[in-house]
């Protein structure tokens, strides 16, 4: 007995070791390497005539200028770094390449745009961050997003939609121009969509100008993270290497970051057990995306003519890409009721396919088992 108990444990220690040095390694790899001198452009989306979206609390150009201003307060008290904001106020109205340009004027390293994000159905919700599609930028947007995705699903429980890309319409570039017209110019750009400021879920995260300071100031630790900077002030030192910073290879485009622009190759639901006397039918539930990953899913159960709100799909991790392909869902009905239910699974960008239609012939009575027929 003794014996394999011990065995066990050598195995269980074996594979720690095998696992433990190589993530470390890896992690403490920092890939935007700074001169002394570091020049930060915090961006504030919109402004003037460009509200933003305006599906929040307040408009978007206003929730992006507070975060904003909290951020350069925060990151000017790290030691080492010259903080610009493109504007700071919420009359100015400026084009993107505007922004872009004045990035150049001050010989910045690095750009930051702060935005709110907004969806037509009010439904999703998380955090995103952009990055460019070209190397070595792509790498250092990537890296950056990943570090503060982290502190957003750690601190605030806001759910990580990934590090994204999206190309431009008529070149291999980018699509956004904030981020083409800085590249475009040799400085690194991402753009950080907070999280829902239209959404149901994201609500809860929107409700104060309280939090949209609180994130400014995330931000600016995640940035001081990102480039090893040190504050007496806040007795903060991120100089040492971090452990926090995931691998990002500069030379290549990163895989993670890719743009899924089509949905689900399947999503299909099945029967496993119904329960006649508490009205309760138990589904399982498969879903696959191979060039990409599955997201949320949604939820009818009257044949797709209304849905639930969007939920993680579970297991559904967008900073390392993966998702649990299958998972269980026990389902409650009222007596009277005949369900036909649908699943519709989304990928990181949104894409979607809906699943077989499981439509029960009999309503539910407490009684006996309803017949259904899974198409
Ligand atoms: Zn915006």
């Amino acid at each position: 007995m003794k014996k394999i108990f011990r065995t066990k444990i050598f195995i269980l220690v074996m594979t720690v070791c095998l696992l433990v040095p190589s993530i470390n390694v890896r992690a403490q790899e920092r890939v935007f390497t700074r001169d002394d001198n570091l020049v930060i452009v915090i961006d504030p989306g919109h402004g003037g005539t460009d509200t933003g979206t305006q599906g929040g609390r307040i408009q978007e150009r206003f929730m992006n200028l507070i975060t904003a201003q909290a951020l350069a307060n925060r990151l000017n008290m790290y030691e080492g770094v010259t903080v610009y904001m493109t504007r700071s106020d919420n009359d100015t109205t400026l084009s993107l390449t505007d922004r872009a340009r004045y990035a150049e004027s001050v010989e910045a390293d690095f750009f930051f745009s702060i935005h709110y994000n907004a969806c037509v159905l009010h439904d999703r919700f998380g955090i995103e961050t952009y990055t460019s599609r070209i190397a070595p930028f792509n790498a250092y947007g990537y890296q950056f997003g990943d570090l503060l995705m982290k502190k957003y699903r750690d601190q605030y429980g806001i759910f990580p939609r990934g590090v994204k890309t999206r190309k431009g319409l008529r070149t291999d570039g980018d699509y956004y121009t904030v981020i083409s017209a800085n590249i475009y110019r040799e400085i690194p750009a991402v753009i950080i969509e907070h999280c829902f400021a239209d959404g149901i879920v994201d609500a809860d995260h929107t409700m104060s100008n309280e939090q949209f300071r609180d994130y400014g100031e995330t931000d600016a630790d995640a940035i001081a993270e990102f480039f090893g900077l040190r504050s007496t002030i806040l007795g903060i030192d991120y100089s040492g290497a971090s452990e926090n910073l995931c691998y990002a290879d500069p030379d290549i485009f990163n895989d993670a970051t890719f743009e899924d622009k089509t949905g689900p190759t399947s999503v299909s639901v099945s029967v496993t057990s119904v329960d006649q006397f508490f009205n309760t039918v138990n589904i399982h539930v498969e879903g696959c995306d191979p060039d990409g990953m599955m997201l949320y899913y949604a939820l009818s159960t009257d044949g797709g003519w209304t849905w639930e709100a969007p939920v993680p799909w579970p297991g559904a991790d967008a900073l390392s890409g993966t998702y649990d392909p299958s998972f269980d869902l026990t389902l409650q009905f009222e007596s009277g009721v005949r369900p036909s239910i649908v699943i519709k699974g989304y990928n990181r960008y949104d894409g979607y396919l809906k699943s077989n239609q499981i439509t029960f012939i009999d309503k539910f009575n407490s009684k006996d088992i309803p017949l259904y027929r899974e198409a």
